[in-house]
């Protein structure tokens, strides 16, 4: 039976060891629940890092948490301790953490965490292909196993994998300072299905992948090799049930109350005029609280009729802190609650509760239903469930929700109050209207904020998601059916090596060779020119390279190499070292097209024309993608009208416009090849559109190949040149 494997940096068991005694408990956070029906359904299965060291476990008691995990349908990945201080304190928490959430001073780029990285990506790998087969589902979290998605795929193809990133993915222009950019982005890509909290950061990882891989993107489609990468936002919610019952539960009369509450209540109960702001985060850098707290005082100051009678209850929950930051922070944030409790007390009020630990859920529930205000204001956060929890535990639809516009969750909570954290005059206006806001008006907006958060839940989010990636293989399925199996190279080698009489047509560019910034760096290199010398030299086959290239560079770089070539898309041919024109072509239009393209150059950065002797070409590989696109749109208006009068086409090849004769395509060209001689085997490869004119001009029985995945009249489809090489390699 297939199964789906989840893997995340740490499972979803708390152990402890005490006394040398074992305890396994399920956690309770907001992913586990979300996966829990996927983790439960069959043979599902959990893979990642238990939380201990191998330095703190000894081999006997190593091998009860294994088996404790494994009953838990649980997978462990064994780190030790410079794993921990390397792969995770440092690559995952001092560099992916504070570049993606664009705290670039903070951002460490050490090639031991990044060396540390990519082993422990591997040991995450390595674990879950020992349990993985064809057919199964895999869904990757987070940003601790970047690397993951590649390592698996390029084992196991056959694979689905979806990638979950719960952090924001940074803009281009912070993305790109990043010194494993193309590393990180590749391993990204190894999923079938990419999935973000918003469209901003999706929209940022395509602007990625586009300027620094280069990639085709169509919509939110990548085109990546033989594959095509969706990519897609799924915001994540919460157990709303779970938030909503047990405030339902804490406020009812007979409900025992905790310690926290009766020293809430002492504040609630001095009149009705007095509130709680309420403010809950882990203890770090992205959540602005240092600033929160100037901002707060601004308020006090600037509105000092609230003065004893508002109390800013603050929950921060320790976190890292062995990262030097998180320990300056803690410092920073003690002193200003001390300054600003100091500046503002009174005999009977302290503006601030400060509370420094992790509360247990009851006390959460606590503080979420005392609350009047919550104000989360992070300067950069994935998502936010604390926004989302406290809306849940609103049972009697009131309260305020004041909300960073830098939380993913901002996207989606209109109805909250959204500020600029950045800005006190934004936080004081927020606060004050808040707290003066009429009933009607905040249960207006609480009903629409949880009608929302009750539909899209965290079991709802995981459900979308997987549906998705289910729909990744409807796609696949339309590659795969032309995909070129070991089987099917099997069957055209053995053709090969009984034909009598073989015709190869080989395209160069993006079939032979990868594309280069530029097209004079494609030269072909020795293993290929190995591969093509051996073929030439059978002499029952006929070896043709058939390209879009000018007869001048063909010439130079296989000056001395006897093989048939095809040029300029089929005006030239060289046969037994002699240049003879297959069609007669007029070049007057160039005089008045050129001077188009070169207005074209001059406003776009990054592009430049060749002239070829019967056709011009327009680069922009190495321009902006975007800029690109619409220049591309733009030059295909002004290039329609004369086109047509001068019996002229526009090519529209893979970073190139081209403008040729119309009546000379590699169809024609391959035509005069097919009747020399009585073949009876014929090979044609090539990738771009056109090679198609060759695929269709060839008889039923030849093999045709496209290389990449887009559309092809091709038998068969291949991945990419070092495949073909392969392919080729096999013939000789
Ligand atoms: N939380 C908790 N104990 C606490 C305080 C908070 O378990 O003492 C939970 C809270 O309910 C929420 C999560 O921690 O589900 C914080 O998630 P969020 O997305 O707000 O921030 P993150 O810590 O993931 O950056």
């Amino acid at each position: 039976m297939n199964k789906t494997i989840i893997v995340s940096n740490r499972l979803p068991l708390q152990i402890s060891i005490q006394d040398n005694q074992l305890e396994v408990t399920p956690s309770v956070g907001g992913l586990a629940t979300g996966m829990k029906s996927v983790h439960a359904e069959g043979n599902g299965l959990w893979v990642g890092w238990s939380g201990i060291t191998d330095e703190d476990l000894n081999e006997t008691m190593a091998a009860q948490v294994d088996l404790k995990i494994k009953q838990a349908k649980c997978s462990a990945v064994r780190l030790n301790e410079a794993d921990v201080a390397d792969f995770y304190l440092g690559f995952s928490n001092r560099t992916l953490w504070p570049l993606f959430h664009y705290f670039t001073e903070y951002t460490e780029f050490k090639d031991k965490h990044w060396e540390a990285y990519k082993r422990v990506n591997q040991k995450f790998a390595d674990a879950v292909l020992d349990t993985i087969e064809d057919g199964d589902t895999v869904w990757v979290h987070d940003y601790q196993l970047l690397l993951l998605p590649a390592l698996i795929k390029e084992k196991k193809p056959e694979v689905t994998i979806g990638f979950f990133l719960h952090i924001p993915f940074p803009s281009y222009e912070i993305f790109r300072t990043f010194p494993w950019r193309e590393e990180v982005l590749a391993g990204m890509l190894g999923s079938d299905l990419l999935g973000f909290h918003t469209y901003d950061y999706e929209r940022h990882f395509l602007s990625s992948v586009k300027r620094i891989l280069r990639l085709d993107v169509n919509f939110n489609e990548i085109s990546y090799y033989d594959r095509i990468v969706k990519v897609d936002s799924f915001p994540m919610g919460i157990d709303y049930d779970k938030f909503y019952n047990s405030a339902l539960d804490h406020n009812n009369a007979d409900t025992e109350k905790s310690d926290l509450q009766k020293r809430l209540d002492t504040h609630i109960e001095e009149g009705d005029d007095k509130k709680f702001i309420l403010t809950i985060d882990r203890l770090d850098y992205t959540k602005g609280i240092p600033n929160r707290l100037r901002a707060y005082e601004h308020f006090l100051t600037t509105y000092p009729e609230y003065q004893e009678k508002v109390r800013l209850v603050m929950l921060a929950v320790p976190s890292r802190s062995e990262v030097p930051q998180y320990r300056k922070l803690k410092r920073e944030t003690d002193e200003l609650v001390g300054r600003i409790n100091g500046a503002f007390s009174t005999v009977s009020w302290t503006p601030i509760w400060y509370f420094y630990r992790s509360l247990p859920f009851e006390n959460l529930i606590d503080l979420y239903t005392s609350s009047d205000v919550a104000l989360i204001t992070p300067v950069r956060d994935g998502m936010n469930l604390v926004a989302k929890e406290y809306v849940a535990t609103r049972t009697r639809q009131d309260g305020v929700l004041i909300l960073s516009e830098m939380a993913g969750a901002s996207k989606e909570m209109n109805e909250a109050l959204l500020i600029n954290p950045n800005s006190f005059e934004d936080f004081a206006t927020a606060l004050d209207r808040a707290l003066t806001m009429p009933l009607e008006e905040q249960q207006s907006r609480m009903k629409i904020l949880q009608k929302r958060l009750k539909r899209y839940t965290v079991e709802k989010w995981a459900e979308e998601f997987l549906k998705s990636l289910e729909a990744t293989n409807q796609m696949k399925e339309i590659f795969v059916s032309k995909k070129l199996r070991t089987n099917d190279i099997d069957g055209i080698v053995s053709q090969y090596k009984k034909a009598k009489k073989r015709l190869v047509l080989l395209d160069y560019d993006g079939t032979l060779v990868g594309f280069k910034n530029n097209p004079q760096d494609a030269k072909p290199d020795a293993a290929l020119l190995k591969i093509l010398d051996a073929l030439e030299g059978q002499e029952i086959t006929s070896l043709n390279l058939i390209s879009g290239r000018d007869r001048g560079t063909f010439e130079k770089w296989f000056a001395k190499k006897p093989y048939n070539l095809i040029t300029d898309h089929g005006v030239w041919e060289r046969e037994k070292q002699q240049w003879n024109a297959l069609e007669i072509v007029k070049t007057e239009w160039m005089a008045n097209i050129k001077p188009i393209l070169e207005s074209f150059v001059d406003r776009t950065p990054g592009t430049f024309i060749e002239t070829k002797e019967y056709s011009l070409a327009w680069h922009y590989r190495t321009a902006d993608p975007e800029l690109a696109q619409i220049r591309t749109i733009e030059l295909n208006t002004v290039l329609t009208s004369m086109v047509s009068n001068n019996n002229l086409s526009i090519l529209k090849g893979n970073k190139v416009i081209e403008i040729k004769s119309s009546n000379v395509n590699k169809g024609r060209a391959a035509n005069h090849l097919f009747v020399k001689n009585d073949f009876d085997f014929i090979l044609i490869i090539g990738d771009d559109w056109t090679d198609e004119d060759m695929f269709e001009a060839a008889p039923d029985t030849a093999i045709t190949i496209k290389v990449g995945h887009s559309k092809t009249i091709a038998k068969y489809k291949i991945k990419a040149p070092e495949q073909v090489r392969a392919l080729l390699a096999k013939l000789v």
